[in-house]
């Protein structure tokens, strides 16, 4: 029932995504803009990434962009990642490759051990760039922005850029090299929404009390970034896809040992 909900909610996003240059061109304006700053009517919502840099190259907020990204950074403090595991696009497309890739049952060469680390790493140098250039560098590597973008320029203008050269390398390395480096060890969105988090914010509980526990190992089969959820420390990088738990095999029993708890 999880993962039905999850694929609902992505699939729902990318029909937003499209539905939202066909409304445009049809001069319905009640959408608009992309996964890097949305407008629901008068409310903007803007990547928390997108509206830092803004900072950064304009050395100023105003009232308007500190309100628009403040739904997002209130969201992850609650729900986590929540934007990764149930909206990004750039998931179901690394999440679709996945399972493709599962088909062929051979291991891939590369085999990364995680950590939250490079991500950072990539999200300060791209932070870093940004200031020194005065252009919003972490955007050129926004994965979620620039599928959002480019479908909207193919629609509206029946061509992409460049950009999507990037999606596509991703896809091919995740498929051919080594599973799900770009959210683990690369994305800077993902990497800055990772840090807003508090002790009350949703996570994934192992209940180690649980005697139902039959340490099968289905939930860490089932965690497409590798984690153990029966270990602990699965967070900045879990995203709180639910995965694991709904692949628990007691997890229609009332003493689940996986839950999600705030
Ligand atoms: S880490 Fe980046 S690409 Fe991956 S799901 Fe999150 S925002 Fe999307
Ligand atoms: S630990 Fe569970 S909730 Fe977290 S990413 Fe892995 S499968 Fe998803």
């Amino acid at each position: 029932m999880l993962k039905i909900l999850r694929r609902s909610v992505q699939f729902a996003t990318l029909a937003v995504l499209i539905a939202i240059p066909y409304l445009n061109l049809k001069g319905i304006g009640i959408l608009t803009g992309s996964l890097y700053s949305l407008a629901i009517g008068p409310v903007w919502i803007t990547d928390p990434l997108s509206g830092l840099q803004v900072m950064l190259t304009t050395f100023s907020a105003d009232g308007t962009l500190l309100l628009s990204i403040l739904l997002p950074i209130v969201f992850s403090l609650v729900f986590g990642r929540a934007f990764c595991g149930w909206i990004c696009p750039q998931n179901l497309l690394s999440e679709t490759a996945d399972y493709l890739r599962s088909l062929v049952r051979i291991d891939r060469p590369l085999r990364l051990r995680q950590s939250p680390v490079p991500r950072y790493a990539v999200l300060a140098a791209t932070l870093g760039l940004t200031v020194l250039l005065g252009f919003p560098v972490a955007n050129l590597i926004s994965a979620p922005g620039i599928i959002s973008v480019q479908i909207s320029e193919y629609i509206m203008a029946g061509m992409v850029g460049a950009e999507v050269s990037l999606i596509g390398a991703i896809v091919l390395i995740e498929f051919l090299v080594a599973r799900r480096v770009w959210c683990n060890f690369v994305c800077p969105v993902g990497g800055l929404l990772g840090i807003f988090r508090m002790p009350k914010t949703l996570k994934v509980v192992y209940a180690k009390k649980s005697d139902s526990c039959t340490r099968c190992g289905a939930c860490v089969r089932a965690c497409q970034l590798g984690l153990n959820p029966m270990g602990g420390r699965i967070y900045p990088l879990c995203h709180n896809c639910g995965d694991c738990i709904a692949a628990c095999k007691k997890a229609a029993d009332m003493d689940n040992p996986l839950s999600f708890r705030f």
